[in-house]
């Protein structure tokens, strides 16, 4: 309405300044508003660069994965976001089945994420990747004694694995993933042992079970390999003295690879600045902004031919599972009822 509304000439003194911002507002480009899991720190840079380079001006509001979702669904299609951030697939299958997002796609964004990283039908896109890893007590474990998850389950085991709570996507996506590459039976089977081996009640973070192995509560713990990054460039010296007494193991190398997830973007339902959200994810593909948006997150690069971090290169190379990351969000309601029964708290 403001956009194509014509003042009387009587009025147009007073009127131009009152009306001069919201018409600036109304030329192209203009902004993009962005729901983001990601804390500000993590992206904040990257997202001015890109209003530097195109006059799109970005707004940012930062939350919880689960709150942002559940703030989408309420605001529907009144919702003034254009853009979800969120650092899980889960979440961007979860968006996507309600309704929340709509498909877009460009040679750009299907060139820079391979296709086992976004959605079939574009309605989110992988920014980077991390992987779930084994980190381990050098001194109580022998390297040679680590190889997939499903020996995580042998008695061997017994109170030594430390493991951060059920209710964590994180843990739900990777039991989704072994959903899909072994089955039910197998899966549930698993678990029984895996959980019996629980060296205490799970708590904490990721990054609280790195501590409980480097204290000596437990001997190895899953978690997600940027927290282990985080904290051996963490300025606080606890941190890092605690993250250098670890060591990173790659499970299922000579299986299907190791469990990988990713942070990713898919454009809202309601958006009104679809076009310009559009050109930040490609932006965000970008060479330079992917060397500077992995290295920033301790993760990996979606993007093929990027070589990651210095400290992420010295934990060597990796094969992860190929299986495409919306499985984990297909399973994810069959993975929470496995768990649930395997009484992993
Ligand atoms: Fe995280």
């Amino acid at each position: 309405m403001l956009c194509s509304r014509r003042g009387r000439p009587s009025a147009i003194s007073l009127l131009a300044l009152l009306l001069l911002p919201l018409l600036a507002a109304c030329s192209s480009p203009e902004s993009v508003n962005v729901y983001s899991a990601r804390q500000e720190a993590l992206i904040k840079p990257l997202l001015d660069r890109f209003t530097a380079e195109t006059g799109i001006a970005v707004n940012l509001v930062t939350g919880d994965g689960d709150a942002l979702l559940a703030r989408l669904r309420n605001e529907g299609l009144n919702s003034p976001a254009d853009l979800l951030l969120t650092s899980d697939a889960g979440n961007l299958y979860r968006a996507q089945q309600a309704d929340l997002l709509q498909p877009v796609s460009s040679p750009a964004l299907e060139a820079a994420v391979p296709v086992n990283l976004r959605s079939e039908e574009g309605y989110w896109y992988g920014l980077s990747l991390r992987a779930r890893v084994l980190v381990y007590a050098p001194d109580r474990v022998d390297e040679a004694e680590l190889s997939d998850y499903a020996a995580l389950a042998d008695p061997s085991w017994r109170q030594r694995i430390c493991v951060r709570s059920s209710g964590n996507i994180y843990n739900q996506s990777m039991v989704a993933g072994m959903l899909a590459s072994q089955g039910a039976e197998a899966t549930q089977a698993w678990l029984q042992g895996f959980v019996a081996n629980f060296a205490r009640q799970p708590q904490g973070g990721d990054r609280d079970q790195i501590k409980a192995v480097a204290s000596g509560q437990c001997d190895i713990a899953l978690v997600n390999s940027y927290y282990l990054g985080g904290m051996l460039n963490s300025g606080d010296a606890e941190e890092r003295a605690a993250a250098e007494q670890v060591r990173l193991f790659w499970p299922n190398q000579a299986g299907r690879g190791v469990h990988v997830n990713i942070s990713g973007a898919g454009i809202t339902r309601s958006a009104s600045h679809s076009d310009e959200a559009r050109q930040l994810i490609e932006f965000m593909l970008r060479e330079d902004s992917q060397q500077w948006y992995a290295e920033a997150n301790n993760e990996y690069p979606v993007r093929p031919g990027i070589a990651p971090s210095a400290l992420l290169q010295s934990w060597g190379e990796f094969k992860a599972d190929p299986l495409n990351v919306s499985e984990l969000g297909r399973l994810n309601a069959q993975a929470v009822m496995a768990m649930d029964q395997s009484n992993w708290k």
